[in-house]
């Protein structure tokens, strides 16, 4: 078994970006990204905090707007579409989950499609249905970098997802298609959930449920990627039982150390990837 080390691959991710960052600043393009938390989720302001932070490190300006949980949808908006209309500004992120009673879906739509990096919109999602540019969701995206990295073939092998989420599951599996793997998505209602697993040469779990990969789901030699957060007894760990499984895979990302970073340096490639457009 090799363990797949998502705080390398998203280290190399962040040297290339640096130096992309840097290029565009001598033409005069200095990328930007607008971060919106609302509420006091101490997830949240933890993952805020993180973005923010590794935006500096590559150079990217961040720009950081907070409120408490009493904000309206109407003056995030406000806030959002002041945000659109910047040209200085290439990226902006609204901190999920909102706080109760906010309509998230009806926030995230007034972000411009244009500056949408983290992916969400329906526009965005219609392009990666179509096979088109636009800005692609960054768990999948980074899921996709470390299964890359392994120097393994993506194409023609049997990828199986466990979870349909708009977030991670669904564009993921768009993205393996992409890629020319055979895909299937599994979720709470699929019968026989570990023969279907146990068919995966690369096996995804994005459930949300700690440990409930276990061996006899896995097929030898599967590539096994974990994008679970749970906390167990305060601990961080993955949605796969690493322990019982890593013997039966020939790659594994742990939990921590994993999908997480990468998601956040997808985050930062998306950025400037807006910021290149705009450029152009
Ligand atoms: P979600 O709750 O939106 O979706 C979970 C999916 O799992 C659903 O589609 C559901 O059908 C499926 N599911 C639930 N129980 C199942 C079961 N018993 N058998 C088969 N399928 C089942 O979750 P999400 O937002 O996609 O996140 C999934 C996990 O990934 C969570 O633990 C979340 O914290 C984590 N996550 C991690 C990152 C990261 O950066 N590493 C990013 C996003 C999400």
């Amino acid at each position: 078994m090799k363990l797949i080390d998502g705080k390398q691959v998203a280290e190399s991710v962040k040297e290339r970006l640096k130096a992309e960052v840097a290029k565009l600043k001598e033409n005069g393009v200095h990328p930007c990204l607008a971060v919106i938390l609302a509420g006091n989720d101490p997830a949240s302001q933890v993952y805020v905090k993180n973005k923010i932070k590794t935006a500096e490190e590559l150079g990217i300006k961040s720009l950081s707007f907070t409120f408490d949980e009493s904000v309206t949808e109407e003056q995030l908006i406000e806030v959002i579409e002041t945000l659109n209309a910047d040209a200085t500004v290439h990226g902006i992120l609204v901190q999920l989950p909102l706080p109760k009673g906010l309509n998230e879906e009806r926030v995230l739509k007034s972000i411009s499609d244009e500056k949408d990096v983290d992916g969400f919109s329906a526009y965005n999602m219609g392009q990666l249905v179509l096979g088109r540019e636009g800005f692609v969701p960054c768990t999948p995206l980074g899921v996709i970098e470390l299964l890359k990295s392994t120097g393994e073939e993506i194409s023609g092998k049997r990828a199986v997802i466990i979870g349909r989420s708009n977030i991670v599951g669904k564009p993921l599996a768009l993205l393996l298609l992409k890629e020319n793997a055979t895909v299937t998505v599994c979720h709470t209602k699929t019968k026989n959930l570990k023969e279907v697993s146990k068919e995966a040469d690369i096996l995804v779990a994005a459930v949300g449920r700690a440990k409930m990969v276990t061996d006899d789901m896995v097929k030898d030699g599967a590539i096994v990627i974990d994008v679970g957060i749970n906390r167990v007894d305060g601990k961080l760990c993955g949605d796969v039982d690493f322990d019982n499984v890593k013997e039966k895979c020939s790659y594994i990302t742990p939990v921590p150390g994993g999908v997480g970073p990468m998601t956040i340096a997808m985050l930062m490639n998306n950025t400037v990837l807006s910021a290149k457009r705009s450029a152009k």
